[in-house]
């Protein structure tokens, strides 16, 4: 059988070349082992996303020469998969309500022994009548609890092409926000589980998330994938590519009067591919060998002024 690989952006506004080249490892992982490759838009948050966002961000991929199986996978149109998936959690006692506010975690997890960045277990181990009456509590305020995993070990490992194995701790993170919305990991983990995705390519921030989502993925009884945490795109002073760093969007550099072939091919140079016009030359060269080779270095990216105009 084979497998699929996939892109799964936000859609909250155009890519920079960072995404960009993330996108095109993604499909090069997929075409070069022989799976399909699948796009999802991930628009649970809904304060963020846009409809335009997402097709400006179709259209770029297209651009630089991705192609994708079948239609897009629109993640609002899942919720009623989450809401089940959530249910079986339940049902499997593997989950918790969560009364906390973001202070009252602040706090708590300053403790020296919450490792940093974990939720530090306050509503973990509550009995009925102390749920009860936070409940209540919170319900006066207008206010919901949200739900945490109950994670059934401190402790995950996973594959990663690049990273190797990587063990990490399972944090009982939010699987459904005080709001009602199924939370980023939940309908990340589902909708992976559901489009038989058994291969993950993402940007290096998400690695910490991995050992959690894989041990979720165990809770919902579905296999777990092969991960690839790509390095991510960072301006010279070592900070996240973002919109201050100038012209960083495939829009943006077109109106600087850059091709989107002379784009791919910036790209492909930092992938130490010279003279690359599309994604199919950037993996065609780079070759499965040249894709586990990849350093794990982020790529700065520095503005090539008057480059190519
Ligand atoms: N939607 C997430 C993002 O754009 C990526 C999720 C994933 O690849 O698992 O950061």
């Amino acid at each position: 059988m084979v497998g699929a690989g996939r892109f799964a952006p936000s859609p909250t506004g155009d890519f920079h070349l960072g995404n960009l080249r993330t996108a095109i490892l993604a499909w090069s992982w997929a075409r070069l082992t022989d799976r399909r490759f699948l796009i999802r838009m991930e628009d649970i948050d809904a304060q963020r996303s846009t409809d335009q966002a997402a097709q400006r961000q179709l259209e770029d991929l297209d651009r630089i020469g991705l192609d994708w199986d079948g239609p897009v996978l629109v993640q609002t149109t899942r919720a009623e998969a989450h809401r089940r998936a959530l249910a079986t959690l339940h049902e499997r006692g593997l989950v918790f309500e969560c009364y906390c506010t973001r202070k009252d975690i602040r706090e708590a997890a300053s403790a020296p022994h919450v490792p940093a960045g974990h939720y530090p277990g306050t509503c973990l181990h509550l009995n009925e009548d102390e749920r009860q009456e936070k409940r209540e509590q919170l319900a006066e305020l207008g206010r919901a609890p949200a739900l945490r995993f109950r994670a059934p070990r401190d402790q995950w490992t996973v594959v990663d092409e690049l990273a190797g194995e990587y063990a990490g701790t399972v944090d009982h993170f939010v699987v459904q926000r005080a709001d009602g919305v199924p939370a980023y990991n939940l309908a990340a983990t589902v909708d992976d589980a559901f489009e038989g995705i058994d291969q993950v390519v993402r940007g290096d921030d998400l690695l910490a998330q991995s050992p959690g989502q894989a041990a979720l993925l165990w809770a919902l009884g579905a296999p777990e994938p092969t991960y690839v945490h790509v390095p991510l795109a960072v301006n010279s002073s070592g900070e996240r590519l973002a919109k201050r760093d100038g012209a960083v969007t495939l829009a943006e550099l077109t109106d600087e009067g850059w091709s989107v072939g002379d784009v791919v091919e910036w790209i492909g140079e930092s992938l130490g591919v010279s003279r690359a016009r599309c994604a199919a030359d950037i993996a065609e060269a780079l070759g499965i060998e040249g894709l586990r080779a990849m350093s794990r270095d982020p790529w700065v990216v520095v503005p090539p002024r008057g480059r190519r105009r």
